[in-house]
């Protein structure tokens, strides 16, 4: 708004951009949030992991909007009473009940230089391209892929997947589909298991295939997809006159931690020429530990790989990759020759990587900038190594629970999620303690279905997790069955 325009009831605005009009009061300002926050992360485990947001807090965001302007220090208040205590808990260590990261204090301070500097990295000429790069090339070399692969940021695993999806179907049909669509069309069948994410299904929806085409290749008692099953199927579809284009391979399943049998998997792919994805959300980050990297042998030899630095990477949310062999191919699927993102061999609109051409997203945030703080300041090698802690801690307590009369372990431990049930005790007492669990603030445990049993499921990911917070956890769960009270 123009200083001549203004209302007379309004206060008078002291400049007509959005800085601030006082520099030193905002700089005091945001500096005392930044030293709460830092203590805040500090101070972490002294408070509940989790509680539901307050009556109050829930009617405070349910206001009319704003028209006046506010002080900063008001509602840095409002931050205080109403976001602060109510977070969703996954800092703190004895968060365990969903593959969630805990972030670290590194990458707050990148996320606020990235926030200040406010690049949009769909492309163009400038450093945000660069080092987004610089992580396709890190994980590029981590994962075994060769020199020249491609990649990029996305919100998280679930859109990495889904773009590989589409990736493999115009590899399988052809650009032209792009524009003709699947009318016509033999019908596509892709593979994965029966532990496999939700998303996969849901990326066979979006990209027009349908779930149905998904077929759901049976686990062995480890919950890895059985490749003379798969075999099958394939053999079956093609039989039928169908076209297996896709077969998605899971590192880490999201009940039991499971890593399918990746070597196998590329052999069938390779033999029967289908695109091979990998959906690491979970676990691909691991072959930064020398210790666990032999259990994803084979992930070097897929077409794609989806991960998450927001979950075992403890990169802040939100910071999905997507890792592509055949850049060729990745670009097939998404460049747009569009007027206004035209390029030019200099100045601003130059550089020869766009990521609006390796995905649907034009305007990016800057992901790659905590991503990169938090692997450079780190190093890639105790990054490993606290990913191999927490799975020292889960088969700490897989060894708890085997030790202990009254709980049973329900699953194979293959890297950080432990399931577990009590024995002689139904369902509805199970989600009954869960959930006093959780309301109690002490720890977040959930729970899943494992052969149709529900259980407690433990997912160890936090970084600040250790042997006493689990002894901690299994004393809850004692006092709990001898006098149902926490
Ligand atoms: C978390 C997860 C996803 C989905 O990733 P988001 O980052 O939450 O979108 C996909 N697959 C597996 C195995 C996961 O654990």
């Amino acid at each position: 708004m123009s200083g001549e325009t203004q209302e007379p009831k309004r206060p008078l605005a002291p400049s007509a951009n959005l800085d601030p009009s006082d520099w030193g009061e905002f700089r005091a300002l945001a500096h005392q949030m930044l030293d709460e926050l830092i203590g805040h992360i500090e101070t972490i485990r002294e408070g509940p992991v989790w509680r539901p947001p307050a009556a109050e807090t829930r009617q405070r965001f349910a206001r009319a909007l704003p028209h006046e302007q506010r002080n900063l220090g008001d509602v840095l208040d409002d931050v205080r009473s109403h976001i602060l205590p109510f977070a969703t808990g996954n800092l703190h260590p004895l968060f365990m009940g969903w593959v969630h990261g805990a972030g670290t204090p590194v990458g707050m301070v990148a996320e606020m230089i990235a926030a200040g500097l406010n690049l949009n990295c769909g492309g163009r000429d400038h450093v945000g391209i660069e080092v987004e790069q610089q992580i396709v090339r890190w994980m590029s070399e981590a994962l075994g892929y060769p020199a020249g692969a491609s990649g990029l940021f996305l919100t998280g695993s679930s859109m990495a997947n889904f773009l590989a999806v589409t990736i493999a179907k115009t590899e399988a049909l052809g650009p032209q589909v792009r524009q003709a669509g699947l009318a016509q069309q033999q019908q596509l069948t892709a593979y994965t298991s029966s532990e496999a994410h939700g998303c996969i299904a849901q990326a066979m929806q979006l990209s027009g295939i349908g779930s149905a085409n998904l077929r759901l290749v049976a686990v062995d008692a480890s919950g890895r997809m059985r490749p003379e099953v798969l075999s099958a199927m394939i053999e079956a579809d093609r039989a039928a006159g169908h076209l297996p284009f896709l077969i998605v391979g899971t590192a880490g399943t999201v009940n039991t931690g499971a890593i399918d049998p990746l070597e196998s998997l590329a052999a069938i792919a390779a033999r029967e020429n289908l695109w091979f994805h990998v959906d690491g959300a979970i676990g691909a980050l691991a072959v930064l530990s020398c210790e666990l990297r032999g259990l994803f042998a084979g992930i070097e030899r897929s077409a794609s790989v989806a991960l998450d630095f927001h979950k075992w990477g403890h990169v802040p949310y939100d910071a999905g990759f997507l890792l592509v062999r055949d850049s060729a191919a990745h670009r097939r699927t998404f460049a747009q020759p569009a007027a206004y993102l035209q390029r030019a061999d200099r100045g601003l609109a130059a550089g020869e990587t766009w990521p609006c051409d390796l995905g649907p997203d034009l305007s990016r945030g800057f992901r790659a900038l905590k991503t990169w703080m938090t692997i450079e300041t780190l190093g890639s090698e105790r990054i490993g190594q606290a990913i191999a802690e927490t799975c020292h801690v889960a088969a700490y307590l897989a060894e708890c629970v085997e030790r202990h009369p009254r709980l049973e372990l329900k699953a194979p431990v293959a890297l950080n999620i432990v399931c577990f049930n009590i024995r002689g005790e139904d369902s509805a007492f199970i989600r009954t303690l869960v959930l006093d669990i959780q309301e109690a603030g002490i720890a977040a445990p959930s729970w899943t279905a494992i052969k149709g049993d529900l259980v407690i499921r433990c997912a160890i990911v936090n970084h600040r997790t250790r042997r006493e917070d689990i002894d901690a956890f299994i004393g809850h769960i004692d006092r709990y069955l001898d006098d149902k009270r926490l």
